[in-house]
C-alpha cells in the first residue's frame, strides 16, 4: 500500500492517481503529483477512459429509441388509419359546404355523435363532424367528388354498422328505413334504434 502524500490515507498504487483527482481536486499539490505519478508505471487507473465510453453508448442507444419511437408512431398515424373510404378535401367545401342534422336515439335515449368524426391527423374525409352536435359537414372540394352521399357513407367513416333501426324520419316525414338515403342540405334525419352499439 502507498500513502496519500496529501491526506496520509492508505491506498492502492493503482488508485493513487484517483484518489488525488477524485479527494484532493483542489489543493496545490495534487497537479505536480498527478504529473509525477502519471510518469510511473501502473498508475493509470484502468477505469478512467471508460466513463465517456459509457455515456457516448447511452447516447447511442437513446438516440436510437428515439428514432425507432418515431418511425412507429409514423406507421401507427399512417399506415393505421389506413386508406380513408372517402376523399380527402380541404375543409373549404369547394364544390359545395352542406350540414345535414343527425339524431339517434336508442330505447327512447339520446346517442351521442362525437366531434372529430372522419377527420384525422393526415385527412378531413369529406364527410365529417366537428363537434357532438349531430352536425354532419358534407364539404366536397371537385366536381368529381360533388356528389350525393347517403347516411351510409357517414356510417362507413364513423365504423358504425347502420344496422336495423326501427324508425327513420327525414325532415320529420317517416320513411323505411335504409343506408341508401342521401343527405342534402339543412335536412334533419332521426334514426330510432332498439339498441346501438357505442
Ligand atoms: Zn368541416
Ligand atoms: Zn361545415
Amino acid at each position: 500500500m502507498d500513502r496519500c502524500p496529501i491526506c496520509d490515507v492508505a491506498v492502492r498504487p493503482e488508485n493513487l492517481l484517483r484518489h488525488l483527482n477524485d479527494i484532493h481536486p483542489r489543493h496545490p499539490d495534487t497537479p505536480k503529483l498527478v504529473e509525477r505519478l502519471k510518469a510511473e508505471p501502473g498508475r493509470i487507473a484502468a477505469r478512467t477512459p471508460s466513463r465517456p465510453l459509457h455515456i457516448s453508448r447511452l447516447h447511442v442507444v437513446i438516440v436510437v429509441v428515439v428514432i425507432l419511437l418515431g418511425i412507429v408512431t409514423y406507421y401507427l398515424v399512417v399506415s393505421g388509419s389506413s386508406p380513408p373510404p372517402l376523399p380527402c378535401v380541404s375543409g373549404n367545401g369547394l364544390a359545395y359546404h352542406w350540414h345535414a342534422q343527425l339524431t339517434i336515439t336508442a330505447g327512447g335515449n339520446g346517442v351521442t355523435i362525437p366531434g372529430g368524426i372522419g377527420i384525422s391527423l393526415t385527412c378531413m374525409e369529406v364527410l365529417h363532424t366537428h363537434n357532438a352536435d349531430g352536425v354532419i359537414h358534407i364539404e366536397p372540394d371537385t366536381s368529381a367528388q360533388a356528389r350525393v352521399y347517403s347516411i351510409g357513407d357517414f356510417f362507413t367513416i364513423w365504423g358504425k354498422p347502420f344496422g336495423s333501426p326501427s324508425r327513420m324520419t327525414v325532415n320529420t316525414t317517416d320513411v323505411a328505413p335504409s343506408s341508401t338515403v342521401g343527405l342534402y342540405n339543412s335536412e334533419a334525419i332521426i334514426l330510432e334504434y332498439a339498441s346501438f352499439p357505442s
